[in-house]
C-alpha cells in the first residue's frame, strides 16, 4: 500500500509514542552498545534466532563478505539484491557467480512501474528503481540485515548496529558497522572470496553504472558515488 506524505507523517508520529515501539527502541539501543566489540558472526547469530524466517539480508554485491558472514550462520537466509535496470554488467555477472558459489536463497526484484518516467541521477529514479521494490521485498519481514558501514561516509558515522528504524517500520542490523575498508579487504583475502571485478579498476562503492566512478587514493569510500551531483545517499539508509 503507497503511503502519502500525510499519512506517513502520520503513521511516524504513532510509532514515536507507541509504548512498545519505544521499548523496543530502548532495548536495541543497549543491544547495539553491547555489540560494539562483537564479530559480525555474533551479531548475525543473534539476528538470525531473533527473527528466523522474518529477517533478510539486502546486498548490493560490491563485494560478499556479509554474505559469507551471514550463511555461515544460515545457509537459506533470504538474499535480496535490487536489479535497478542500470548495474554494470560485471556486477551481474559478479551475483550470478556469488549465487552459485553459495547456492544462495536469492531473491532478485526489479524496479516497479513508473521508473521508466524517471532520468538516472534523480531522488525519484532512486525511488522506483531501489526503494520501492525493496519495500515490497521486506514486506512480512522484522529483520532487515545490511552491509552498512560508518567508515563509507561522513553521514553514516553513527550508524548503530541494531536499531528500530521508524521509516521502514522493522529492525535494522548492520553487523559491519564498524568495519573498515580494510577489514573488509583483510576478510575477503583470508576467506579467499571473490572481489567484484571492478574493484581492481579502482571502484571501491559499486552502484548503478551512469552514477558510480572509481574512487582516487585518499578519497571518500563513497565519493565515486553520484559524483557529479549533491546526491549522497539512494534513500535506503536515511
Ligand atoms: S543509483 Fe542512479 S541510476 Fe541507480 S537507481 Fe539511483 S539514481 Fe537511478
Amino acid at each position: 500500500m503507497k503511503l502519502s506524505v500525510v499519512d506517513n507523517r502520520t503513521r511516524l508520529a504513532e510509532l514515536a509514542i507507541d509504548p512498545a515501539v519505544t521499548r523496543l527502541r530502548r532495548e536495541l539501543a543497549e543491544q547495539s552498545a553491547a555489540f560494539e566489540t562483537a564479530p559480525a558472526g555474533l551479531i548475525m547469530a543473534w539476528a538470525v534466532e531473533r527473527f528466523g524466517p522474518k529477517l533478510a539480508l539486502s546486498c548490493s554485491f560490491q563485494e560478499s563478505v556479509l554474505i559469507d558472514i551471514a550463511v555461515a550462520v544460515d545457509p537459506s537466509i533470504e538474499v535480496v539484491f535490487l536489479d535497478t535496470g542500470s548495474h554494470f554488467p560485471e556486477t551481474l555477472e559478479y551475483v550470478e557467480s556469488i549465487r552459485a558459489r553459495y547456492d544462495l536463497n536469492l531473491r532478485v526484484v526489479h524496479p516497479v512501474a513508473g521508473a521508466e518516467n524517471h532520468p538516472c541521477g534523480t531522488a525519484q529514479c532512486c525511488e522506483f528503481r531501489k526503494v520501492r521494490p525493496l519495500r515490497q521485498a521486506l514486506a512480512g519481514k522484522d529483520g532487515w540485515v545490511t552491509g552498512l558501514k560508518r567508515a563509507d561516509a561522513a553521514t553514516r558515522r553513527h550508524a548503530p548496529i541494531v536499531a528500530y528504524d521508524d521509516s521502514w517500520g522493522m529492525v535494522k542490523i548492520n553487523p559491519l558497522a564498524i568495519w573498515t575498508h580494510r577489514d573488509l579487504v583483510s576478510y575477503a583475502r583470508d576467506h579467499d572470496i571473490p572481489q567484484h571485478p571492478l574493484r581492481s579498476q579502482g571502484y571501491v562503492s559499486i552502484g548503478c553504472a551512469p552514477t558510480t566512478l572509481p574512487v582516487a587514493e585518499g578519497e571518500d569510500l563513497r565519493a565515486g558515488r553520484w559524483a557529479d551531483s549533491d546526491k549522497t545517499e539512494c534513500g535506503l539508509h536515511l
